[in-house]
């Protein structure tokens, strides 16, 4: 079996490493998943396709069954509880809508279901274990229906985002509350109103912070230590760091997890992301509705449209993108792939770009050369692997009863200028695209560009 060198850049040490599991019977990976109150956005799909390339890219090297990946689902928090009380249904009726849309939105990405998603709310009692294990060792206190983790108990605290500390001090003076001891403290677990969801706890009705719930899912399904754990770069601070604080403190160790990633941020046509521009664009309007271009755009593009950007890279989401990553998948799916046999090897050269810090951009263009080398099997087990095989690419740009009365090599033929078409119009080549057109139109094929973005032909009768 393949065993390249596993390097993966650790935000801890702010370096690449050789990767070395603690168990490599069990790579284990916990990735903070997302809080389930509305649609999940583009960025929300980042981290998990690019968890997910990781996740295969693991039990490719480790085997199936020797990866362990948990992807928690956040559904107990102030904006889930402000959302279901705006509509008066209860919490765990909202979370489940939602979490639903999510889950179907993901899996349109191609993204393989991870090996546990837990719920926060049914790790509450484990919560409430760090919880209490922390203020018996003098890491947090309790104070008004409160409970606090004390920053200045942990003499290291800070050393994941390594900000000054006049910084994180700013950052945490943003709650301000009569209880807190230190300026930096955070909240473990807070009191709820009759009103609010809440479970009774040694320190009175209340829910969880927000972190604290990541250090119980994680102890509860990896244990207390374990390899990589995964998120958006926004995520460093405070929401890991104060991961970081809790599981260590509370179980003793050096490390939570040994390696830190981190995705980049993605914004929209250069600019930010946000409700208030008006360029908000969920995962499911882009699967669904004609808004982003003014079609739809099927999963593997919009995979493929993240992945062509390495994952420390910001990106900017734009249709331009969309429009090539488009282009070149179809141009990837020709007959002789989507005919070729299946269970060839991925390229050991294709593999190692990946093990190098998951070097997609290197990967993409190692694939380009596969499909110049005409090395078709080859090049459909490497789409399979990464989740971008979409055999429909291809069977929408032939139609049916036209192709019966012709070779395989004439459609080729065809299809192979359709795609040369759409690469044009990717470009905006307008004269280019017109000119093909013009080129099949003469041969007696008429071709038809669908809303969806695809390009059908038939012969002219
Ligand atoms: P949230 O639901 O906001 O906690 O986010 C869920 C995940 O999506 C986290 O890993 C975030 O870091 C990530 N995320 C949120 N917004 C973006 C963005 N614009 N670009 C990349 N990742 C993001
Ligand atoms: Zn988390």
């Amino acid at each position: 079996m393949f065993a390249p060198v596993l390097r993966l850049y650790n935000t801890l040490t702010r370096s690449k490493e050789k990767f070395r599991p603690i168990d490599p019977n069990l790579v284990r990976m916990y990735v903070c998943g997302p809080t389930v109150y509305d649609y999940a956005h583009i960025g929300n799909a980042r981290p998990v396709i690019v968890f997910d390339l990781l996740y295969r890219l693991l039990r490719q090297i480790y085997g199936v069954g020797h990866v362990k990946y948990v992807r928690n689902i956040t559904d107990v928090d102030d904006k889930i509880n402000a959302r279901a009380a705006e509509r008066g249904v209860d919490i765990r009726s909202l979370t489940e809508q939602t979490n639903a849309i999510f889950q179907a939105d993901v899996a349109a990405l191609n993204c393989l279901p991870p090996d546990v998603q837990p719920r926060a709310t049914e790790h509450i009692a484990q919560m409430i274990v760090i919880i209490q294990s922390l203020i018996d060792k003098s890491h947090a206190y309790a104070a008004d229906g409160h409970v606090l983790f004390s920053v200045p108990s942990m003499a290291d605290y800070g050393r994941l985002s390594r900000r000054p500390l006049d910084e994180m001090i700013a950052g945490a003076r943003v709650d301000v509350a009569p209880y807190k001891k230190g300026d930096m403290d955070f909240v473990l677990w807070k009191p709820s109103a009759p009103h609010e969801p809440g479970w009774d706890s040694p320190w009175g009705r209340g829910r969880p912070g927000w972190h604290i719930e990541c250090s119980a899912m994680s102890w509860e399904h990896l244990g207390e230590t374990f390899d990589i754990h995964g998120g958006g770069i926004d995520l460093v601070f405070p929401h890991h760091e104060n991961e970081i604080a809790q599981s260590r403190c509370a179980f003793g160790h050096d490390v939570m997890a040994n390696v830190w990633m981190h995705n980049g941020f993605l914004q929209v046509e250069g600019e930010k992301m946000s409700k208030s521009l008006g360029n908000f664009i969920t995962i499911h309007e882009l699967l669904h509705q004609d808004k982003f271009g003014g079609r739809k755009w099927s999963g593997p593009i919009l995979r493929f449209a993240m992945l062509r950007t390495h994952y420390r890279q910001p990106i900017d989401w734009t249709l331009k993108g969309l429009e090539e990553a488009e282009a070149n998948l179809r141009n990837w799916h020709d007959r002789d792939v989507v005919n070729a046999r299946e269970g060839a090897e991925v390229p050991a050269n294709i593999l190692a770009a990946l093990c190098e810090d998951l070097n997609t951009p290197e990967a993409i263009s190692l694939i380009h050369a596969l499909r110049k080398a005409g090395k078709a099997a080859e090049l459909k087990s490497v789409l399979i692997f990464m989740g971008l095989y979409a055999p429909e690419l291809f069977a929408k740009a032939s139609s049916g009863d036209a192709q019966a009365d012709m070779s395989g090599e004439e459609q080729a033929q065809i299809e192979a200028v359709i795609a040369e078409r759409l690469a044009a119009r990717a470009a905006k080549n307008w004269a280019e695209s017109d000119r093909l057109r013009d080129h099949l139109l003469a041969m007696g094929i008429v071709l038809k560009d669908n809303k969806d973005g695809t390009t059908t032909w038939e012969r002219r009768r």
